[in-house]
């Protein structure tokens, strides 16, 4: 086989992992990697900097030291010319000022996530907080710190509580650990501030009352952590989103007003990508991961995983990446295309908090965070154990370390 050039849109988990996947098989594929900025960001780890048990640089890993053999293309997708194969990449918006460029594919791999969707909503884009980088999580551990400050100096009770009012607004299991994190901050600053009373911190995550995209068995046991931490369940829909509250319409049709002074958008259903086919909840794809549309038939060259991708049922986002890498290979030998049927199995939500499925059973507390960071160690291996330790008391995050990219601690990364 000649020269494959594989395109792979998007360095989040998924793309990343994609990268890994096709290196890993040692091909001839000559894998070009675009992505905005020159970091994968293991996203699963991002709440973790809000409680602090995850240092703000450690989930980003530089694409250049783990992946050398990739070409990278710092950019975004901007268009795809799917009969000629050819892609646009637009270098607006990064620093080093890119020129846009044009870029030939034998196969394109899409993995460009989602973005937080607030469109509908009035004041959401201007208030409510999104948690989707390091450096989103770094600012709202930053307002929580001080928030935690002004409440401190106050001694009116109903201005502690208002202060200290935090909602979170999702369904899926990252809004669910956005919560349990922002929880596990709010209960563990209170030790350090002499009038902050437990009673004046509270949390609700607003959103549909069950989680969602997990099977029932394992929204139970979410809703059941949810609740045991402290966290109010209010399902509705969020219409409004101002400096200090937001209203939402409940299920019963009743207008509602929570008191919120932090308000985390963690609603992450709009694509990423505004190209055709893809819709505004990701590209359809077979069980093959190739992108399918009714009613032409699936596109052999392109493919689309993890958040991107729009399935009948969840996938692992590894066993997706490992299928992406073969059929990409096989489509082009002629070989067998595999398909991807493993569904989700294990999800972080804390430091010693997660639950995995094994078959029937399901695996909660410690195992099941030790099968979740399992997954994140098998794909980016070291990047627990050579980072400073992680920050345990609430303190304002420096400015300085507001990064986008990596400190050159991570350069110490083991080359694959
Ligand atoms: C805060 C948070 C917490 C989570 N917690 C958990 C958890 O506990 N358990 C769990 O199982 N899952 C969790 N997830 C979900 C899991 O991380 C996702 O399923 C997984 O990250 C999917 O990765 P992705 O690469 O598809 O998307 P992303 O991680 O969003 O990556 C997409 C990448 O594509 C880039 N991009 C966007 N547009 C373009 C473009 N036009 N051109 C090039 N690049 C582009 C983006 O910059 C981004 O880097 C969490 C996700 C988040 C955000």
């Amino acid at each position: 086989m000649g020269h494959l050039r594989v395109l792979i849109a998007g360095a989040g988990f998924a793309g990343f992992a994609a990268a890994k996947a096709l290196h890993a098989r040692q091909s001839e594929a000559e894998v070009t990697l675009v992505s905005p900025r020159p970091n994968a960001v293991l996203s699963p780890l991002v709440p973790g900097i809000l409680s602090g048990w995850v240092c703000p640089w450690t989930p980003l890993i530089s694409l250049r030291e783990a992946l050398p053999c990739a070409n990278l293309r710092i950019g975004r997708l901007c268009h795809v010319n799917r009969n000629q194969g050819v892609v646009t990449i637009d270098g607006a918006g990064v620093r080093s000022g890119c020129e846009a460029a044009q870029i030939d594919y034998d196969a394109l791999i899409l993995a460009t996530g989602r973005m937080p969707s607030t469109e509908n909503v009035v004041g959401a884009s201007q208030h409510a907080l999104a948690c989707k980088s390091p450096k989103d999580a770094v600012t709202i551990r930053n307002q929580i710190a001080g928030a935690f400050e002004a409440a401190n100096a106050e001694d009116s009770a109903r201005r502690r509580q208002a202060l200290l009012s935090v909602a979170v607004v999702g369904n899926d299991i990252r809004a669910c650990h956005i919560a349990l994190e922002l929880r596990a901050l709010l209960s563990q600053s209170i030790s350090q501030y002499p009038r902050v009373r437990p009673e004046d911190v509270s949390m609700v995550l607003i959103g549909s009352g069950v989680p969602t995209g997990v099977d029932s068995a394992m929204a139970e046991r979410l809703q059941a952590l949810l609740q045991r931490a402290g966290i109010d369940l209010q399902g509705g829909r969020v219409d409004e989103v101002s400096t200090d509250h937001l209203c939402l319409t409940d299920e019963q049709g009743e207008t509602q007003r929570v008191e919120a002074r932090t308000i985390v958008w963690a609603k992450n259903d709009t694509s990423a990508l505004a190209l055709q086919p893809i819709g505004m909840h990701g590209v359809r794809v077979d069980v093959m991961l190739r992108v399918s549309e009714e009613p032409r038939s699936e596109d052999s060259r392109l493919f689309a995983l993890g958040d991107a991708a729009s399935l009948d049922r969840p996938v692992d986002v590894l066993a997706a990446a490992s299928t992406v890498a073969n059929n990409v290979l096989a489509q082009a030998r002629g070989g067998n295309l595999l398909q991807c049927n493993r569904s989700i199995t294990k999800v972080l939500l804390g430091k010693r908090v997660g639950i995995g499925r094994l078959g029937p059973w399901l695996v909660g507390g410690s195992a099941g965070a030790w099968l979740a960071t399992q997954t994140i160690r098998s794909l980016a291996p070291g990047v627990w154990d050579e980072f400073p330790p992680p920050l345990e008391r609430l303190e304002p995050i420096p400015t300085h370390l507001h990064v986008t990219s990596p400190p050159p601690v991570v350069s110490t990364y083991p080359r694959a």
